[in-house]
């Protein structure tokens, strides 16, 4: 009996001593729509979030085929980030399935990270359904130049600024780590691209006009007709004689579209097909955002070179 109450008294001690594992902070679940808000949500939020993204690099972010579990993954998030621009629009349907108000539209739960890019493509005319899948905030593929991904981290860091205000300074020290970070990563991504200045390249589809517009690529074609319409054999015709008028050497093309017109259209000018990933995880060596940019720049200099 004596020895029992000893053993409650004392316990009773250790926890007022060491609390911490009693009281220990639950980690703020963020869901992200692609894999690349996910690995920066990572590098803002480190031990004080729990990030997962409901797609993979390997899959072709306009088009996500939406499941249960991810609306289950949505039930419980504290904060929903999205590439916006009506690129992921698939998301709407899971938020209103997940019955979460904390990641609804205007909740300190839902962040797109549009906000504050500087867009490209802005449609001026307007649009139609012949014009494919025309993106109508303008071209939402900002996040592969690495100065949006300066702009996406400042998103994140001030929303988690507003959820865990007690965690400010910790989450500033990331987002400052990260920007320093981009900055000398950049130096040395301009230097290895740079002796291909005012080169031109094709691409498959329209997602590349950030990254060539800040490492001085001119894009002389597209391998679709139309954003979104697959190629046709009277376009890669007109696509075949630009290159070869051109001297177009590079086929630049991303991980999950189909390799065929471009391997013909290759065969045909003696382009190079450069494939790459376009997200965090559309190749294995691509684990990060970083690895993700290092990937595409060394793919384009290695093709540049030969
Ligand atoms: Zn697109």
């Amino acid at each position: 009996m004596k020895i029992s109450k000893f053993l409650v008294f004392s316990l009773a001690i250790l926890l007022l001593v060491f609390p911490l594992p009693l009281r220990a902070e639950k980690p703020i679940k963020i869901i992200t729509t692609t894999s690349d808000l996910a690995s920066i949500a990572k590098e803002i939020g480190k031990e004080k979030v729990e990030v997962v993204s409901l797609s993979k690099g390997t899959q072709d972010p306009h088009f996500i085929e939406v499941r249960p579990s991810m609306v289950m993954k949505l039930k419980n998030a504290d904060l929903l980030i999205l590439v916006g621009m009506h690129l992921d629009v698939w998301i709407q349907a899971l938020i209103d399935a997940s019955r979460n108000h904390k990641i609804k539209y205007g909740q300190p739960g839902y962040l797109d990270v549009s906000a504050g890019i500087e867009k490209l493509d802005i449609p001026t005319s307007k649009i139609d359904a012949s014009m494919g899948h025309v993106h109508i905030y303008g071209n939402p593929h900002y996040w592969i130049d690495p100065e949006n991904a300066k702009v996406i981290a400042a998103n994140i860091a001030r929303r988690l600024y507003e959820i865990s205000p007690e965690d400010t300074s910790y989450f500033k020290k990331n987002l400052n780590k990260f920007n320093e970070r981009v900055d000398k990563k950049l130096i040395e991504w301009k230097k290895k691209l740079a002796p291909f200045k005012g080169q031109k390249i094709a691409v498959y589809h329209r997602s590349w006009p950030y990254f060539t517009n800040r490492f001085g690529f001119i894009v002389a074609c597209e391998l679709e007709p139309k954003p979104g319409i697959p190629p046709s054999p009277g376009h890669l015709k007109e696509v075949i004689e630009r290159m070869r008028q051109e001297n177009v050497r590079v086929i630049l093309m991303e991980v999950f579209y189909d390799e065929e017109p471009a391997r013909f259209v290759a065969q045909q000018t003696g382009a190079k097909v450069v494939v790459v990933p376009n997200s965090v995880g559309g190749a294995k060596e691509a684990m990060d955002y970083f690895s993700l940019v290092d990937t595409i720049v060394e793919k384009i200099a290695r093709a540049l070179e030969g």
